[in-house]
């Protein structure tokens, strides 16, 4: 097999956006996942309106507009108190021809984008690990492990799209500094009914309690994300947690009669930013170089950022149009946007369990003080996917960077 430019380690939703745009600009990646299948779950959600940007440009908008719901109203919901309902949409008129959010699982999300890769003539090839990464004097050598068969890849370029244990990360030495709230949370898709299954967003919190209600496409079903009781399993490990360990005040003053548990879940949230994105011709991406409550429905969205931010100007690098410096614009833009991101995050999931902090179940245990809500202008930009101002800490203030040709490939 003849050495790819850029190799791409991993095939989740950044990997696979990276792969495809840089496939539709003529640069056929070598794209390698460690598991057999894509993922079965559903997990990130929420579509942003700058991911479907990219996606028109891409020619695949209107698929995912197909297959996903769009949600124009969210409710906030205070101590079974309902204390709001924004309209999305107004929220978003004249930034986005997408103002809305668009639930739209992400399994069949990564089904979506592997056949459009498909279509631009790239394989994923799965069950293929990679090991270690070496430099040597004669360049930059990949260590693949299929099946217990050992391989070496030489690329050019190396992606690291693979999510947030990133061995691309590790093997390079790259710090992942944060931390890891200690409130266990719930993910659980399922069959209900009650008033506020009404096809619109609900937050609702209150002193112990915290639950997000999204719609999904079908009737009567939605995603819940919330709190597990603090007396759960009784110390069981998490895996052995179901439904019946879950918070039940909030579900019970909103209304919702649950029926079927499809999918139930549990994690704990981190807030990570890698020290480095890049280092030489190697480059992190995705959960491999940012983690963050998922307040807000960024996770997936911010990766999909970053895959197109390097695509472009990785594409120009390597058929040969550009400069390798169009490359160092890529650490200072997204480390920026990452930053930026984990700290908004941070304060709005601080905020909505400041009543839970002030018992002190919820703190991180990285302890910081708690501080006020972001700007309504911060919302709206995080909202809509768009990088807010570079900060002094990004270390890009002042620094004009390439901005990104306006392509809309063929379809
Ligand atoms: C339960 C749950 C709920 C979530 N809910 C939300 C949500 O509501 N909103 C949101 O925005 N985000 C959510 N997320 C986060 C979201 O799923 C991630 O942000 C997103 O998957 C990141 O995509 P990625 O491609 O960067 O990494 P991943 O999706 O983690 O993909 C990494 C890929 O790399 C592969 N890989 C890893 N190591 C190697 C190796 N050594 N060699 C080869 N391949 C390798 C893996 O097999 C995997 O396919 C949720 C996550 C979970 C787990």
């Amino acid at each position: 097999m003849s050495e790819p430019d850029v190799l791409i380690v991993g095939a989740g939703p950044t990997g696979l956006v990276l792969a495809l745009w840089l496939a539709r600009a003529g640069v056929k990646p070598r794209i390698i996942d460690k598991l057999a299948e894509p993922g079965t779950s559903s997990r990130a959600l929420a579509v942003q309106a700058r991911t479907l940007e990219f996606y028109h440009q891409l020619g695949i908008a209107d698929r995912v507009l197909a297959r996903g719901r769009q949600v124009s109203f969210a409710n906030m919901w205070i101590a079974g108190r309902h204390v709001a309902r924004a309209e999305l949409g107004a929220m978003g008129a004249g930034i986005s021809p997408y103002a809305y959010a668009l639930i739209y699982p992400q399994d069949e999300h990564e089904r979506m984008l592997i056949d459009a890769l498909a279509q631009a003539g790239v394989t994923i090839e799965r069950e293929v690990e990679l090991t270690a990464l070496d430099r040597t004097p004669e360049g930059m050598v990949a260590h693949l492990s299929s099946n217990g068969r050992r391989s070496e890849c030489r690329p050019a370029f190396v992606a690291g799209c693979d999510g947030s244990h990133s061995i691309v990360r590790t093997s390079l030495g790259i710090g992942f500094g944060g931390g890891t709230y200690e409130h266990l949370f719930y993910v659980a898709d399922v069959e209900a009914s009650g008033a506020t299954m009404n096809g619109e967003l609900h937050v609702a919190l209150d002193a112990t309690d915290f639950l997000v209600v999204f719609p999904l496409k079908d009737e009567g079903r939605a995603r819940l994300i919330g709190t597990v009781r603090e007396d759960a399993g009784g110390g069981a490990p998490r895996d052995h947690l179901s439904w019946n360990d879950v918070g039940r005040r909030v579900i019970e003053w909103l209304r919702i009669d649950v029926t079927r548990v499809r999918w139930f879940s549990t994690y704990h949230v981190h807030h990570r930013v890698a020290q480095r994105f890049r280092d030489g011709n190697i480059f992190l991406l995705g959960d491999a170089a940012h983690v963050h409550s998922p307040v807000g429905g960024q996770g997936m969205n911010t990766g999909i950022g970053d895959a197109v931010n390097l695509a472009w100007k990785l594409a120009s690098v390597v058929r040969g149009g550009a400069s390798a410096a169009l490359l160092d614009s890529y650490e200072p833009e997204r480390i920026g946007f990452a930053r930026r991101l984990v700290a908004t995050t941070d304060r709005a999931y601080r905020r909505s369990c400041r009543r839970c902090l002030e018992r002190s179940s919820c703190a991180t245990r990285r302890s910081g003080p708690f501080r006020r809500l972001p700007s309504s202008t911060a919302i709206a930009r995080s909202a809509k996917g768009m990088p807010a101002p570079c900060m002094p800490a990004t270390g890009c203030r002042g620094r004009r960077h390439p901005r990104m040709p306006p392509i809309i490939f063929n379809r």
